[in-house]
């Protein structure tokens, strides 16, 4: 894939970027190995203090990045600006709680009486260079979402953006020298992900964090497992969204519709599948489908859009792939389930529902990255269970009933790495954020994200 910002609202190509060579990327990882051993020993008041930094500047620049953003993924512009928002807080509740999320840890005084020892600590200490092979559906997020912790920690960044966002690829690696960050601690590696073995082998590379597909969460993992290196995998969902008789119907409709459009339906954590009791599928159907049809879809830079285009042709096709293989097996297409008439440049598709679904039909078992929900009436939370637990993934889930002893029986058995009542998955600092199955291992945010790239050191003093 070539290196270069294509408008998805209109198809042009706007820019494109030579990869780096050899030697190019032999000086930046040298860079990186060189400031690791610095700025690991500087101090978390040091550290706090660039990052902070760092998020007064993105906050000045939130407009600029925001339509960078948009021209170069095509997410709607009120959307992007909303993302640079949720970094800016990332940042700062990390520069404010880091030092206390990697305190040193004292064992119960009975363990380390028992070792022998006159006292024992443990200590979180940083990894090194950590490689960041990040995608373009949120594009200054998910690198945010990595950089703040792990910088926080002591790490240093090398990021692999995708090969659709190279202007906001470099504006990262911009954003933390102007804060003031020791040369090489974060840099951007302008390369294909042919470029990606060499550089997770190279000796300098501690460790690696993967957010996009499974099959390239698999090669960076499989990489890292030759080499023994620890990694982090955030990788597809197909979330499913429980509508039990107690959901205030209101909300439950409002909401699925935000939670399957947002990000023009390009979200890992979207709502994909909607599973309905029996006893509300037909009003949830009926007004899901009038507000799924009502949404204006067109030029993202416009706030009156609420879903702009998908960010690549190829997005595009794998979209109606999925859902011509379904409507050829059966399904039922409620609305949309094609590309919107008059919006011919550009890469375009309805707002679809499709009911009917069967496990033979791929959309069963794959991620519909765009914006095509799935309906799915079941008898009873048994069945809405088993439905919601019948998908490879478990990146997030959705209840929405008022009845207490539902929400338990959910919180224990849907096989997803979160549960949200009454509401739809959204990240914050601070909570764990990841999958189960294959939809990855490991965490991102709160405490759990920041150790992901530690070195858990036990201190022993005889
Ligand atoms: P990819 O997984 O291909 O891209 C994500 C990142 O991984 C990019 O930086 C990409 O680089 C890199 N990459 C791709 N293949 C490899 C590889 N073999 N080794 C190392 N790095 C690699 O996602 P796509 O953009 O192709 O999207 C395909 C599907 O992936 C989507 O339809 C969706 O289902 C899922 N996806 C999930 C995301 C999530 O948030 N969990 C985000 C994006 C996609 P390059 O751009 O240079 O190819």
């Amino acid at each position: 894939m070539p290196i270069a910002t294509v408008n998805p609202a209109t198809g042009e190509t706007l820019k494109t970027y030579d990869a780096l060579g050899g030697e190019e990327i032999e000086a930046r990882l040298a860079r990186a190995h060189a400031a690791f051993h610095v700025f690991r020993t500087t101090p978390f008041a040091a550290r706090s203090e660039l990052l902070r930094d760092a998020a007064e500047l993105l906050e000045a620049d939130q407009d600029d990045i925001a339509r960078t953003m948009t021209l170069e993924m095509g997410k709607t512009l009120k959307s992007a600006r909303a993302e640079a928002a949720k970094c800016v807080k990332a940042m700062r509740w990390y520069a404010e709680h880091a030092e206390e999320l990697l305190a040193d840890e004292h064992p119960r005084a009975h363990d380390v009486a028992d070792s022998g020892a006159a006292d024992t600590v443990v200590r979180y200490r940083p990894l090194g260079p950590v490689l960041a092979v990040m995608p373009w559906n949120f594009p200054l997020w998910q690198v945010v979402r990595f950089a703040a912790p792990a910088l926080m920690a002591g790490n240093v960044g090398l990021l692999k953006h995708a090969s659709n966002v190279p202007q906001t690829a470099l504006y990262l690696e911009d954003l933390f020298r102007r804060a003031g960050y020791p040369d090489g601690c974060f840099q951007t590696l302008l390369v294909g992900s042919d470029a990606v073995a060499d550089i997770l082998r190279d000796p300098r590379v501690a460790a690696a964090t993967l957010t996009g597909s499974e099959p390239a969460g698999r090669s960076v993992a499989s990489i890292a497992g030759d080499v023994i290196k620890k990694t982090v995998l955030e990788l597809g969902g197909s979330d499913p969204y429980l509508v039990l008789p107690s959901a205030d119907l209101d909300k439950a409709v409002a909401t699925a519709v935000t939670a399957r459009v947002q990000n023009n339906g390009q979200s890992c954590i979207a709502a994909k599948r909607f599973i309905v009791h029996t006893d509300v599928y037909d009003a949830f159907a009926a007004r899901f489908v009038q507000a799924m049809s009502a949404l204006a879809v067109g030029d993202p830079m416009e706030e009156s859009t609420d879903v702009g285009p998908l960010s690549s042709e190829q997005g595009r096709r794998s979209l109606e792939e999925l859902v011509d293989d379904a409507r050829g097996r059966g399904a039922t297409v409620l609305c949309g389930g094609d590309r919107p008439e008059g919006l011919t440049a550009g890469w375009y598709y309805e707002p679809t529902v499709l009911a009917d679904i069967t496990p033979e039909m791929r959309i069963h078992h794959e991620e519909a990255f765009g914006p095509v929900a799935t309906l799915y009436r079941v008898e009873d939370l048994d069945e809405a269970v088993k439905t919601a637990n019948d998908t490879p993934f478990g990146l997030s889930s959705n209840v929405w009933t008022r009845d207490e002893a539902e929400k338990e029986h959910c919180a224990r058995d849907l096989e997803a790495g979160g549960v949200y009542f009454n509401g739809m998955t959204a990240s914050h600092p601070g909570f764990p954020f990841g999958g189960a199955k294959r939809s990855g291992y490991g965490r991102e945010l709160s405490a759990h994200g920041i150790k992901e790239f530690c070195n858990a050191t036990t201190l022993w003093y005889g």
